[in-house]
């Protein structure tokens, strides 16, 4: 008999009797690793857990196999707007499906009724899934969500994901690192809690290193400016790469220069990410991903001394 079938699987997932509301609180370390007693890994799914995974950024074959078996057994899928539609039609059909949302001025839900709705799933004994875009502990409030789950006891398990940079680097054809180019990688958020670009610029102007900009696309000006005014020159080369690993992914390079001008023109949106770096100037010889004309508007070779 196949492993899976001894625990239960996607047709027949194991279910044991429900937690109540007066049920003794589990302190999340010691259920989880209940848990995962005996076998060193999780094939077994208990009532009354929250499983925070990362969904990748969009292209669902880009799942771990435990995103996509814990797709298949959770009771409750609670899904942020970044979850692509392929990887959401991997949930099980008959399971609950709550938008999340999260965009940057359209809160489906707040945060905090986000966090009361999981400990409330749970409490009543559900299997919730919270499915986040990319990796759920890169500036996806993962960490924060998980920390009210444990305050209130709720036991849960975290799944790492593909993060946007790793997928929108390799579908874009920019290494984030290369002998030649780049021996650090620095990721940072563009968009920060007062709504400021504050960020230590005189560390991402550094040469040697590329630095990933996520939620940036809006301060596209503003970060090539401060990176040229400490340091960087105006040839250096950057890109931008929109729904990145999806069919409607759509990659614009250039310049420090001249790529904010490029985004306006191309009206690139969220989600998008930036990279800056002289490993951008690869993409000309390893992009494999963009083979649709249309899809594709670049401009491999800036002008780098
Ligand atoms: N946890 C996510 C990041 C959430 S922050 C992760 O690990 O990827 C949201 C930002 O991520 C977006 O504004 C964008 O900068 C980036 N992003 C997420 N998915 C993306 C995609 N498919 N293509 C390009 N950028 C993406």
């Amino acid at each position: 008999m196949r492993e899976a079938n001894k625990d239960g699987n996607a047709a027949s997932p194991a279910r044991a009797d429900c937690a109540t509301d007066s049920a003794p609180r589990v302190p999340a370390r010691r259920a989880s690793r209940a848990a995962n007693r005996g076998n060193g890994v999780t094939s077994k799914l208990e009532p009354g857990i929250v499983y925070l995974v990362g969904a990748g950024p969009g292209d669902p074959e880009l799942l771990t196999l435990k995103a996509a078996r814990l797709l298949q057994q959770a009771d409750v899928c609670v899904y942020d707007h970044l979850v692509s539609n392929d990887v959401l039609r991997l949930v099980r059909r008959d399971a609950e499906l709550i938008y999340a949302g999260k965009e940057k001025s359209n809160h489906a839900l707040p945060q905090e009724d986000i966090n009361a709705l999981m400990v409330s799933l749970a409490r009543r004994g559900k299997r919730v899934l919270r499915l986040k875009g990319g990796d759920p502990f890169i500036f996806g409030r993962g960490g924060e969500e998980m920390q009210f789950l444990a305050e209130h006891g709720i036991p849960f398990e975290v799944v790492p994901g593909v993060t946007s940079a790793s997928g929108a680097s390799t579908y874009g054809g920019i290494p984030l690192t290369h002998r030649d180019y780049a021996q650090a990688c620095v990721f940072v958020t563009g968009h920060l809690k007062n709504g400021t670009c504050n960020l230590d610029w005189e560390m991402l102007a550094r040469r040697g290193q590329t630095v990933v900009i996520y939620m940036g696309v809006g301060q596209i000006e503003e970060i090539c400016e401060q990176l040229k005014a400490h340091g960087l020159p105006g040839d250096w080369p950057a890109a931008a790469i929109e729904r990145a690993t999806t069919p409607k992914q759509r990659v614009v390079s250039g310049t420090l220069t001249t790529l904010p001008g490029r985004i306006a023109h191309a009206a690139l949106k969220p989600p998008s990410l930036i990279v800056v770096g002289e490993v951008v100037k690869l993409r000309g010889e390893l992009g494999w991903f963009d083979t649709d004309a249309e899809s594709l508007i670049t401009h491999p070779e800036p002008a780098h001394a």
